[in-house]
């Protein structure tokens, strides 16, 4: 199940994304990742300058 957005799958599907949080597993499903990533990269460059 996505962490996001909450997207159901029998098993975590191998393209998710799985982070590890307190010693729980998150997945984040392909097109939160994307988005996800979106928002690194803003923070990232933010951070960069
Ligand atoms: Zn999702």
């Amino acid at each position: 199940m996505c962490a996001r957005c909450g997207t159901r799958a029998n098993a975590p599907q191998p393209t998710w994304t799985c982070s590890v949080e307190n010693g729980t597993r998150h997945y984040i499903c392909d097109t939160c990742s994307r988005k996800n990533l979106r928002a690194i990269e803003g923070r990232l460059d933010s951070a960069w300058w």
